[in-house]
């Protein structure tokens, strides 16, 4: 179940993957990435700020598979973020795999809807901050 603010929602894998690594950061939070090959191509995702991971690292997952729940408060998984939220990302390639730091990730991300079809009516708001990092 899931409260009003969001916090406790499921968060699902946005296509069939296996899960690479599950970890904790001040910041981030407990976090989960999965790599995924679709069509031939390689992607990442990553989800963080979860309050609860439901997954285990080399578990293959299912798109809609339940990664975890939302966090995002203080609280819920981190100790920055003030706000319920899911942070999602998606990237080229295979982090763990073909390379390894969170900046290199972050060179890499691309606007996940190019990839995947958002919920039209989940949760309140979607928030494209791939500018902005
Ligand atoms: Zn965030």
């Amino acid at each position: 179940m899931s409260n009003s603010s969001g916090v406790g929602a499921n968060v699902l894998a946005v296509a069939n993957g296996v899960v690479v690594k599950k970890f904790w950061t001040n910041c981030g939070g407990n976090q989960v990435y999965v790599h995924h090959n679709i069509n031939g191509k390689k992607y990442t995702s990553a989800y963080l700020h979860l309050s609860q991971i439901l997954v285990s690292e080399g578990q293959f997952v299912s798109k809609d598979t339940l990664i975890g729940k939302m966090g995002g408060q203080k609280g819920t998984g981190d100790t920055c973020t003030t706000g319920a939220h899911l942070h999602l990302s998606i990237a080229y390639g295979l982090r763990y795999k073909d390379y390894w730091t969170y900046n290199d990730y972050k060179a890499r991300l691309i606007n996940p809807r190019q990839v995947i079809n958002f919920p039209s009516n989940y949760y309140s708001a979607w928030s494209n901050r791939v500018t902005r990092y």
